[in-house]
């Protein structure tokens, strides 16, 4: 029986759980042994492998989170980490090790490719900041986690005429806040990927009041700026009340969508078959609807895009 391995790496995100049991379960009714790596490359290096049967991935389908665990790890990043991670893998005789991860975790995956193992990438992270996928796994729960919070602090307020300053996840990326904003229906969106102007946004507020609006949201992405900085600014400009929040792990959490389910369902069925094939060094994704393949280096040579005409759209409807 061939065997393979399967870790979560770096941040979580809803899904990976969905993930996992995907990959498990299909890689059993195919006929291959499963072994489950506990906290990422920690667990890799410190040997925290256990065998995962079906009944191990019951009841995990519809939980945020990973019952595997995640980790971060310095130590792998260097030459000894990664021979120790190795010397396990081939004692516990795994022929193929799948990595449900960010960007960070697919380096490390490569740098075990590079080395001879065969290795295997699922876009983990609700950043939705790896190339050549649409989606990552989480991005979508992680805009309805939102989209509801922002309902929530509309009520309140609207009941005091506010302008309400939000921020949300992202790192670099501004996809949660341009996807979440739109869905929200918010009024001002900034996001790293374009400049923006306070002066702008200010003017755009005061205008609304002005023809009676009763609150104001403005979505903010962690890599554009800071909630509070952005809300003392808009008081500077316009002598709105102003309130900022910050959303923080909230974000992370909760059951995963529908489409979470049903991307990481369809991503666990193509890894399986790519190993059938014995096609390795490749992360998965979905690119129109379809769920797509690319080595490591390919990814890492790519941009990941912005989508430019979302924003137009959504200056449209402002
Ligand atoms: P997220 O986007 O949610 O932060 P991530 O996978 O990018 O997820 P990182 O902390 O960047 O999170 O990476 C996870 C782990 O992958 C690191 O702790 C480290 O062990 C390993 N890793 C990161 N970069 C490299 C690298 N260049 N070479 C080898 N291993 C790496």
């Amino acid at each position: 029986l061939k065997k393979i391995g399967i870790l979560t790496s770096g941040g979580d995100s809803q899904g990976m759980n969905s993930a996992i049991r995907s990959v498990v379960k299909t890689g059993i009714n195919n006929g291959f042994e499963m072994i489950g790596i506990k906290r990422g490359y920690k667990g890799l290096m410190e040997n925290d492998f256990s065998k995962l049967e079906l009944k191990d991935v019951g009841d995990i389908l519809y939980r945020g989170g990973t019952f595997l665990q995640s980790a971060r790890s310095e130590e792998f990043k260097t030459e000894h980490g990664q021979l120790k991670a190795i010397n396990n893998l081939k004692k516990a005789e795994i022929d193929y090790l799948v990595v449900i991860g960010g960007d960070g975790s697919y380096r490390g995956a490569d740098a075990l490719g590079k080395r001879g193992i065969k290795t295997y990438g699922l876009p983990g992270t609700i950043d939705n900041d790896i190339p050549l996928t649409d989606y990552t796994i989480g991005f979508d729960t992680t805009l309805n986690v939102v989209t509801d919070a922002i309902g929530n602090l509309r009520d309140t307020m609207s009941s005091h005429e506010r302008v309400s300053v939000i921020e949300v996840m992202g790192r670099n990326a501004g996809d949660i806040a341009l996807q979440a904003g739109i869905s929200s229906g918010v009024d001002a969106i900034l996001i790293p990927e374009l400049e923006w102007d306070i002066t702008k946004v200010s003017n755009r507020l005061k205008h609304g009041f002005e023809e009676g609006k009763t609150h104001s949201i403005v979505m903010v992405a962690e890599g554009a700026g800071k909630a509070e900085d952005i809300a003392t600014l808009i008081r500077e400009h316009t002598d709105l009340d102003t309130r900022s929040t910050v959303l923080g792990h909230i974000q992370r959490g909760g059951t995963p969508s529908a489409f979470d389910r049903i991307f990481t369902s369809r991503m666990g069925h193509e890894v399986i078959n790519l190993i059938k094939q014995d096609i390795s060094g490749v992360a998965l994704g979905m690119e129109k609807n379809k769920i797509t393949y690319h080595t490591f280096d390919e990814i890492f040579k790519s941009k990941d895009v912005f989508d430019k005409k979302l924003y137009e759209i959504f200056e449209d409807l402002v």
